[in-house]
């Protein structure tokens, strides 16, 4: 049996296990470029708002999935997220413990789509969903234009 052959037992089909290269660059698009330019040179956290219907994005977007106009109003977020999932981190991808634990979230903010997955700069027992946390930036000199710029949440 080929793979393009029909089937609904998985057993039948050939395989073999291997790895293949496979490298991207992924660009920040134009939306992506304001906000990590204003992350960096203004410590401003961005989304954008549908001037047709209004809602809010977190990532930025350029164009609303709703009613697929184009979008060009950026808008701060506000000054805290909420947590909506969190988990905390214990080895590394080698599977090596980590020295210390490392916490990570889902943040969603008020009235926008999506949110941000970055660390919570908290110990990994008070990692919950629920949990109202404020960004916390990296100093200004040190910034560089990247999601790091962006140390974490802290509540
Ligand atoms: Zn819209």
């Amino acid at each position: 049996m080929t793979f393009t052959d029909r089937t609904k037992d998985p057993r039948a089909l050939r395989h073999w296990y291997g790895d293949i290269e496979a490298d991207y660059v992924y660009t920040s698009g134009v939306a992506g470029e304001r906000f990590f330019r204003e992350l960096r040179d203004h410590g401003r956290l961005l989304g954008t708002r549908c001037g047709e219907c209004g809602k809010r994005w977190i990532p930025p977007k350029l164009f609303c999935e709703d009613c697929f106009r184009e979008v060009s109003e950026f808008v701060d977020l506000p000054a805290t997220g909420r947590v909506a999932a969190a988990c905390a981190v214990r080895v590394d991808i080698e599977r090596n413990p980590l020295p210390q634990a490392v916490v990570w979230g889902l943040v969603r903010f008020k009235g926008f789509e999506g949110g941000l997955v970055h660390r919570l700069l908290i110990a990994p027992e008070r990692g919950r969903a629920g949990l109202v946390v404020r960004p916390v930036l990296r100093d200004a000199a040190s910034r560089t234009g990247a999601i790091t710029d962006l140390e974490g949440f802290a509540p």
